[in-house]
């Protein structure tokens, strides 16, 4: 008699556990090992994106390096996407200037690289009387920063404007130039340019240590040295760790937890503007605002601790926040919250940007950029090549860089004709978006990475459906380019 095992119920594997960067090689080009850059950046977050652009476009031989395998893996790849006028920043500050920089150097760049942005505008709204007699002085603190387009409403125009918010609302100040944009492929674009313009990057080398010699750097990677002759510390949520290295240890990064909650598509129009609280000292407080990707975002918390890497979310502090906002918005109890995340700012133990040059190391601090660092990364970039004291002579000439679309506010690639077949179906994301965003110059480099680039297994289902024919896409695009590397 033939032995037959025993049927087994093979347990399904979760998805979750399973390691999908390893189909992410590093498939960047290597710079030849004794060369010196005159720019050394360490980090890929959005402000080393916007520095690298910088400096490449002013003709330095610029390196930007990151230890994750993409850019955006630190605290640039989750916050409120929110392109901001600096009405409340710190009046006189360095963070007001680059907010405010930021804003217009993205304005003037937006055509140029297909950057989408969507005008909404924001409405500081309080929601009693001790808030209501706070506003005035929020519009004086506007106006005082140069932010002219403000303006104090009564509730009724709160609720004409805003019919869905809670007949609770008791005023607010409308700020006209507030917008949301899409906060991972304009970093993308900055990245790109820099490269354009002969930059070049390094993935997966974490920089341990490093030492001047009296003229340039070099600095220990976790792969081969990188040698230049400046230095800019860009390392976000490990900013005090890297600036060890330069000697220098008079600041300490708190990473400030923001919890999100997103409410699925059918909630997009509920509002017209972002809606914000009346902030504390301490935060902008929880903010309700349409996101780049047609949905609804609600948050974020803030929320101080020691642990740099800890993203996880707690289920009383989002039902917290969800109660928060159907007070706030009662409509919103009829939709449904499609995903969460939370997101590190890389907070310092001062509230202000630490940013200096110390000019005996060569060596250019910019830490603790915690909660405005998306819209200022351009405005500190151009500071921070001000800041450095060599200037270099020939500006490049860059190639046109146009990132593709994938937010909602403009057209998409599925209404184009070629794009094979439509992979996830959520969010209308394509066989040719997929396989063009695993190739280039900046690839994808890790699956979440691949997910801003495209949007692929962002939507209601999280992947449930598409993760394996995306993974097996991104399989063959990768075979492809290392075979064409070797
Ligand atoms: C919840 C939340 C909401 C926010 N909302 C907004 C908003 O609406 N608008 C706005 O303008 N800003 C907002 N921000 C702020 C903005 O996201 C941050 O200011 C910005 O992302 C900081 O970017 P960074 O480049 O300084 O840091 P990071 O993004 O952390 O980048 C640093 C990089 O350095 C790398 N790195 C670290 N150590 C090393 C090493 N040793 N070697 C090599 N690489 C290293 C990291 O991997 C990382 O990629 C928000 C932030 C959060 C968290």
């Amino acid at each position: 008699m033939s032995k037959k095992k025993p049927y087994q119920i093979r347990a399904r594997p979760n998805m979750n556990t399973i390691n999908l960067n390893t189909i992410f090689p590093i498939r960047h080009k290597k710079f030849q090992k004794n060369e010196i850059f005159d720019i050394a950046i360490i980090g890929a977050g959005v402000v080393g994106c916007a520095i690298f652009k910088e400096f490449c476009e002013q003709g330095a031989k610029a390196v930007l390096i990151e230890k994750e395998n993409d850019i955006l893996e630190g605290a640039s790849k989750g916050n409120s996407a929110l392109l901001h006028t600096g009405f409340d920043a710190p009046a006189e500050s360095l963070e007001l200037a680059c907010v405010q920089k930021g804003y217009d150097e993205f304005l003037k760049l937006k055509d140029e690289l297909n950057l989408q942005i969507l005008h909404t505008k924001a409405m500081v709204v309080a929601w009693n009387e001790e808030q209501l007699e706070k506003l005035d002085g929020i519009l004086k603190k506007g106006l005082g920063n140069g932010v002219q387009e403000l303006e104090q409403i009564a509730s009724s125009k709160v609720l004409s404007m805003e019919p869905n918010l809670s007949k609770n609302a008791q005023g607010a100040i409308i700020v006209h130039g507030e917008a949301v944009i899409d906060a991972w492929s304009a970093p993308l674009a900055y990245v790109k340019k820099g490269i354009s313009c002969g930059g070049k990057t390094a993935f997966s080398h974490e920089v341990t240590n490093g030492k001047h010699n009296g003229a340039y750097w070099e600095l220990d990677t976790k792969q081969n040295p990188i040698r230049a002759k400046v230095v800019i510390n860009a390392a976000g949520l490990y900013g005090d760790i890297v600036e060890k290295i330069s000697g220098n240890i008079d600041f300490k990064i708190i990473p400030r937890k923001g919890q999100f909650l997103i409410f699925d598509e059918t909630a997009y129009d509920l509002i017209n503007s972002i809606i914000l609280p009346v902030p504390t000292k301490r935060t902008k407080g929880v903010v309700i605002t349409k996101t780049a990707f047609g949905n609804l975002l609600v948050g974020p918390t803030a929320e101080d601790q020691d642990n740099r890497i800890d993203s996880i979310t707690t289920k009383e502090t989002l039902e917290d926040l969800k109660q928060k906002a159907y007070t706030m918005l009662p409509a919103l109890e009829e939709h449904e919250v499609t995903a969460i995340f939370a997101g590190l700012r890389p907070a310092s133990d001062e509230t202000y940007y630490r940013v200096k040059f110390n000019d005996e190391k060569n060596w250019i601090t910019v830490g603790g950029i915690r909660s405005t660092g998306l819209t200022s990364a351009l405005g500190l970039a151009k500071h921070v090549y001000e800041l450095n004291d060599t200037k270099y002579n020939s500006p490049k000439a860059s190639k046109k860089i146009s990132i593709p679309n994938i937010s909602q506010f403009s057209s998409r690639d599925h209404q184009v004709a070629g794009y094979g077949r439509i992979v996830c179906h959520c969010e209308m994301v394509t066989d040719r978006e997929i396989r063009e965003a695993c190739v280039g110059d900046t690839p994808a480099g890790t699956m979440s990475g691949l997910k801003r680039r495209t949007r692929a297994m962002m939507g209601r289902c999280q992947g449930f459906n598409c993760m394996a024919s995306v993974a097996s896409i991104c399989e063959s695009e990768v075979k492809k380019s290392c075979t064409k590397m070797i």
